[in-house]
């Protein structure tokens, strides 16, 4: 990863790492952390999936400290190294899974790891190729991973086994200040535009993911930033989404909420997300976790099931329309809220 500012940086993981030293749960390694089925907007149409988010040991980012708003590595197992034969076990339990609750094989499989997938400190060559076989007669897998280990020799011999293969990077923005400033995530929006020049000769696709309000951006910010950034990594992406920030346990972003200095956005902010950029070249979609709860985004709570909804909608069909069918008196607080509100404690500084 490149280095910012590195006092700030260094700023930022030793308070993270503090806050993360008070999570003393367990995890099985044998066992993926969740398993779900859905559907999804894929480059060919809509598609049952299968998603998992396997242990693999979790991000060494996140063990220097890593994001504001990312919990993902308190359910990692605590001494982050999960041994190759257990992740094949999680997929077994995964299959598994599937097996019980889908008729059919679902056609897209979606591996995350709280990690990179393709880093050899988390899963080597030789596992990931023998994960992405497992689902071979697949249509498309997914993994995830930093633009850093998106390289030739990681790509080709995944993309040489059958299934489209697509790597989702948490780009988060396409701002750098923004993300090294206010989400602690340090590599540039440049590095991200060559590694999809890599996957892109590797035929691999790339699927976007930008975090809609990382702490110390207001309502109005955080909205204008994912609007911009959504249009930005179009180019580089088949599929963007968009993810409103949720409050996960023993991060920075939790800390801030406690203390009153953070709300996850409005869901009128994902949906005016989702309808301004609905002309880009690229799938844009959001699957707001949390939502409509108040560690997650949500609105008054009278009309975020029907917002939520209609989000799902535009997922499937893409069409900005269905927006036009929700309202709720709320909106014009959501309207004031974009007009009055400051930033919290910004560390933005000229
Ligand atoms: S968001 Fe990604 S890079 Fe950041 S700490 Fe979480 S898993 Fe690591
Ligand atoms: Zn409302």
């Amino acid at each position: 990863m490149s280095q910012g500012r590195p006092d700030a940086t260094n700023a930022f993981n030793g308070v993270m790492r503090e806050i993360r030293a008070r999570n003393d749960e367990q995890y099985d390694p044998r066992e993926p952390i969740r398993v779900w089925t859905d559907e999804d907007l894929t480059p060919d149409g809509v598609r049952t999936s299968l998603t998992a988010v396997l242990n693999t040991g979790g991000c060494r980012w996140a063990r220097a400290g890593g994001c504001t708003m990312c919990g993902y590595v308190a359910e990692s197992v605590p001494d982050g190294e999960v041994a190759s034969e257990d992740i094949l076990a999680q997929i077994d339990a995964i299959a598994a899974h599937e097996a019980d609750a889908l008729d059919e094989p679902a056609p897209l499989v979606k591996l995350y790891t709280s990690g990179s997938f393709l880093d050899e400190r988390e899963l080597s060559g030789a596992t990931r190729k023998a994960i992405v076989e497992r689902f071979g007669d697949r249509e498309r897998v997914l993994v995830e991973s930093l633009p850093e280990f998106i390289t030739a020799d990681r790509l080709d011999p995944l993309a040489a086994i059958g299934p489209q293969i697509d790597i989702a990077v948490g780009l988060e923005t396409a701002s750098d200040r923004i993300r090294q400033e206010c989400i602690n995530k340090v590599f540039t929006f440049e590095e991200f535009a060559a590694a999809s020049e890599v996957a892109a000769d590797a035929d691999v696709g790339i699927k976007a993911y930008l975090l809609l309000k990382p702490p110390f951006l207001s309502e109005r910010e955080a909205l204008a930033d994912a609007v911009e950034s959504v249009r930005r990594c179009a180019d580089h992406a088949h599929t963007v989404s968009v993810n409103p920030t949720n409050v996960q346990q023993y991060t920075l972003v939790e800390d801030l909420y406690h203390a009153d200095g953070y709300r996850p956005p409005w869901l009128w902010s994902v949906a005016s997300v989702l309808e301004r950029t609905a002309d880009t070249d690229a799938i844009v979609v959001s699957d707001p976790v949390g939502k409509g709860s108040d560690r997650g985004p949500h609105n008054c709570g009278e009309c975020d099931d029907l917002v939520a909804r209609a989000i799902e909608d535009f997922d499937r069909r893409q069409e900005p329309a269905v927006f036009d069918e929700v309202d709720c008196d709320c909106e014009q607080t959501w309207k004031e809220v974009l007009d009055r509100e400051r930033s919290y404690g910004m560390v933005l500084d000229a």
